[in-house]
């Protein structure tokens, strides 16, 4: 059994304990760097206008960095001047404008990587799952999307020898498909405390797109302080899809999601945290001729920065995945499997 993978024998090794709040030792955290940190403290920013943005959502420095002066304007009713100087106060404090070269360099060495869980898939991704990307799993309905969106959610516990991030996870549920007694299986596949690892993982059930898009708006405010190193959305698409059926919706849908996708990115930059999609396509894309965005092939990320991996269906357990369009990732296809256990090599 190779690095990336542990079974059930190893349910004893000892515990780990997870950090709360901060103190890994990450210099990526542009966020954490400058010492505004409350969205009083934004030049322009006075106790009326701070309520104004409260009142509408804007609760963190990091939401308002986000936002358009238009839509900042709209929801809050402060002119687009201010609106604009506003948030580029914000973008200012979080150190969001040009770099050089070597400042990616440096950020890319931050990045890091959850496994998950084998070792063939880890190296189909060039190590794992990364921070500070989104990375988008897409399949047919079995195809393991949510299996290993429930490992990653365990495996980004572990201790960093071990392929983890010792950091929390955020499920945002669209189906209904998260199941916590897998989360007890799988954590006692790596030797992680059941109870200890479902305390870990935060949960919610978004009903709706606009619901969804409100719960990561919410998470700018509470990734930091819960150390969450993982936000899985299963499915991202979802929503969108059965409230916006059909091409003459298409354009509606898909500058929603757009919005929501850039929201993600956001997050998994400004905090170095991996952010994981799920998106269920057809078996047979032919079949949705009707649906552009079904028909050519289905990933939602588009050409938006990002990992795409298709997984299909094998034989009984086995799961082929596939990366798509990633220059920077090695060609081809890889096989693992889905166990009591959790994700593994194939025997
Ligand atoms: P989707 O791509 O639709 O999200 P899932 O990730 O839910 O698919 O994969 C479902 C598959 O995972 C099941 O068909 C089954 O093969 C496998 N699976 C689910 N639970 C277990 C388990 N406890 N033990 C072994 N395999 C499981
Ligand atoms: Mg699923």
């Amino acid at each position: 059994m190779g690095q990336g993978n542990w079974g059930p024998e190893e349910v004893n090794r000892p515990r780990t304990r997870i950090h709360h709040g901060r103190g890994l030792k990450e210099l990526t955290e542009g966020a954490e760097r400058k010492v505004i940190s409350d969205i009083t403290d934004l030049p322009g920013v006075g106790p009326s206008t701070a309520q104004k943005l409260i009142e509408a959502g804007y609760t963190t420095v990091e939401a308002i960095a986000v936002a358009t002066p238009q839509e900042l304007s709209q929801v809050t009713g402060i002119p687009i001047v201010t609106a604009q100087k506003i948030i580029e106060a914000a973008r200012e404090a979080l150190n969001i404008d040009f770099k050089t070269a070597y400042d990616l360099k440096l950020e890319s060495i931050n990045r890091r990587k959850i496994t998950t869980g084998s070792r063939n898939l880890d190296e189909l991704l060039g190590g794992g799952i990364e921070t500070k990307t989104i990375t988008e799993l897409f399949g047919e309905f079995g195809s393991g999307k949510t299996q290993i969106c429930h490992q990653l959610a365990v495996n980004v516990q572990l201790p960093e020898d071990k392929g983890g991030l010792e950091g929390k996870a955020v499920y945002i549920d669209t189906e209904g498909t998260f199941r916590w007694e897998r989360i007890e299986q799988m954590a006692r596949g790596v030797g992680l405390d059941p109870d200890e690892a479902m305390r870990n993982i935060y949960w919610i059930r978004a009903i709706n797109s606009h619901h969804q898009i409100a719960i990561v708006d919410k998470l700018f405010d509470m990734v930091k302080k819960e150390n969450i190193k993982l936000v899985v959305v299963d499915s991202v698409t979802g929503h969108f899809r059965a409230e916006f059926p059909g091409r003459e919706n298409l354009a509606m849908r898909q500058q929603l999601l757009n919005r929501h996708l850039h929201q993600l990115m956001r997050l998994a930059d400004i905090f170095n945290i991996a952010v994981v999609i799920t998106n269920q396509v057809m078996a047979r894309p032919d079949v949705f001729y009707g649906d552009p965005t079904q028909a050519v092939g289905g990933h939602v990320l588009g050409h938006a920065p990002g990992v795409r991996v298709q997984l299909k269906k094998s034989r009984g357990n086995k799961r082929i995945a596939r990366i798509v369009d990633a220059p920077h990732l090695p060609e081809g296809e890889t096989v693992f499997v889905i166990t009591e256990w959790g994700i593994r090599d194939p025997e």
